[in-house]
């Protein structure tokens, strides 16, 4: 099942809804990270081709009826690329899989899930409303209306390289907004792959356009760019706040979706079998590339023992492996800066005092050498002063914390820089809620993680450095859409 020569594709730029190459004819290649595979070569887009995608999404804004395109014709073509994405997603899987390394299995469910975020704000499109002032005085009325924010710039990472970008395309079709993305320069292709489909989706020219090259060039001139209205950024924390910086220029609107280091508590009574299993696949599921990974376990005293044995018997060698092989659960780290990052976390876990309990190492049986492979590993004794205990490592590696109350769980919860996510294991109703009000975070979990089954309805987004506004559900749709008050007066004075 590994990668073969068909696997390597040729992208250009999508402008104006035209393949088209850069002017200095520049590209990039990507290597598979699982086995050093070439799979990729792709222009790289400078200033002038920022220049050509802003023009393409403003005249498609300004000048073409796409913002006030009907409701039904915005909702069919969010309906149509969710077909399109199901019937496609062993392809586009295939291409995230090779980009990224994620096992083909769930490269696939990212697809499908995909087409869920294009489904559901079909729906939102054909009911957006705005509001009517009405009882303030007999003498006026306030028509509160909600118009589309303009051209988006969307700079998104790597680690879900289409559904991610989705949380951003979706609304913004969904408001009528124009848009140019910027996708990971590791992970380009399921961004251009995406052009393909909303094309023949009957998405009008110039309403999606895909820059692909360095952040620091392409990302950077289009946050500072005066015909971008906003920036919704989704990425590291400190990159993050580079964005504002030159966004804040042209004040523009910013969205933030940034790093996390979420608690996943289990207090005493919890169905420990269940929330070792969550537990587990909460850390590494994606190799622990997930911004609302759940990176620092807090175990309550008197289960620690029979709960880190729980989550002990999950964790089998087979799991990882060629993340083309429909079996594989865990695949490598997206490249070799990566790799040197999360192998020295793991350094400094041991050398600051925390219990190695398993993994630790790279993965390099069964030919997974010339991979960035990195075993499943489990620290014990973490504190959050240690490293492993505070910093978004993005890669395998869970640090377990223990705790002796809930007051002293929800202290280390919330002793952190970030609020991305959380989650709460208990059979006490009252206990989960308590907790879940307690800790600041954007997204708290009961007896669930990643995954409560309420996947696209529910805002998500960060309280502290984890960012600033929401994606998904109502709000994410909000975040596309301007508010204008219209005062009207009644009668003659
Ligand atoms: P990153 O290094 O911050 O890059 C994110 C995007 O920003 C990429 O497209 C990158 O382009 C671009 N970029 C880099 N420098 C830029 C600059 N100066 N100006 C504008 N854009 C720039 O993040 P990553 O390594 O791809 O992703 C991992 C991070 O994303 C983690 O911190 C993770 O927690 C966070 N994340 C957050 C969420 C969330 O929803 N909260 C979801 C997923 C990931 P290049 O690829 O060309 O450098």
């Amino acid at each position: 099942m590994t990668a073969t020569d068909r696997d390597f594709a040729t992208y250009e730029l999508f402008i104006g809804g035209d393949w088209t190459a850069p002017q200095d004819a520049r590209t990039s290649e990507r290597s598979s990270p699982a086995d050093g595979r070439p799979v990729g070569r792709y222009a790289r887009a400078g200033a002038a081709e920022v220049e050509r995608a802003v023009a393409a999404a403003r005249h498609a804004f300004d000048d073409s009826g796409w913002p006030d395109a009907p409701a039904r014709d915005r909702a069919r073509i969010l309906r149509r690329t969710a077909e399109l994405l199901e019937q496609r997603a062993d392809q586009i899987g295939r291409r995230i899989t090779l980009e990224l390394g994620k096992p083909i299995r769930l490269a696939r469910t990212e697809v499908l899930l995909t087409a869920e975020v294009f489904e559901y704000y079909a729906a939102l499109a054909l009911d957006q409303r705005g509001e009517v002032v009405s009882r303030h005085t007999s003498r006026a009325l306030g028509l509160v209306l909600h118009e589309p924010v303009g051209v988006v710039a969307m700079i998104t990472p790597w680690n879900f390289p289409l559904l991610l970008l989705s949380w951003k395309v979706a609304p913004a079709i969904a408001a009528g907004c124009t848009m140019v993305a910027k996708p990971a320069s590791l992970t380009p292709g399921p961004a251009l792959e995406l052009a393909r489909v909303l094309s023949e989706a009957g998405l009008p020219d110039g309403v999606y356009n895909v820059l692909t090259g360095s952040g620091g060039e392409v990302g950077t001139a289009l946050a500072e760019h005066p015909g971008v209205d906003k920036v919704a950024f989704t990425g590291s924390t400190e990159v993050g706040q580079q964005v504002m910086v030159a966004a804040a220029k042209t004040v523009k609107k910013v969205t933030l979706e940034l790093g996390g280091k979420s608690p996943n508590i289990v207090f005493a009574d919890a169905d420990l079998k269940q929330a070792a299993r969550n537990a587990y696949w909460g850390i590494f599921l994606n190799s622990g590339q997930a911004c609302q990974a759940g990176s620092r376990l807090l175990v309550q005293r008197e289960v620690h023992d029979d709960f880190l044995g729980a989550l002990a018997e999950l964790n089998a060698p087979s799991l990882v492996g060629d993340p083309l092989a429909d079996q594989t659960m865990i695949g490598p780290l997206v490249d070799e800066g990566q790799l040197r990052t999360v192998m020295d976390y793991i350094e400094q876990g041991s050398q600051q005092g925390a219990r190695l309990l398993y993994g630790g190492g790279r993965v390099e049986r069964d030919g997974l050498a010339a991979g960035f492979f990195v075993e499943p590993t489990v620290f014990d004794g973490v504190t959050n002063a240690m490293t492993i205990g505070r910093e978004e490592i993005f890669g395998p590696v869970l640090s377990v914390m223990t705790f002796e109350d809930p007051a002293q769980a929800v202290q280390i919860a919330n002793d952190s820089m970030y609020g991305l996510a959380a989650a709460v294991w208990t059979r006490d109703l009252d206990l989960a809620l308590q907790t879940a009000r307690s800790i600041r975070a954007g997204t708290v979990w009961v007896n669930a993680y990643h995954d409560a089954g309420l996947p696209f309805v529910m805002p998500m987004g960060g309280y502290k450095a984890s960012g600033i506004g929401r994606e998904l559900g109502r709000e994410g749709l909000q975040e596309y859409l301007e508010t204008k008050s219209v005062h009207v007066r009644l009668g003659r004075r």
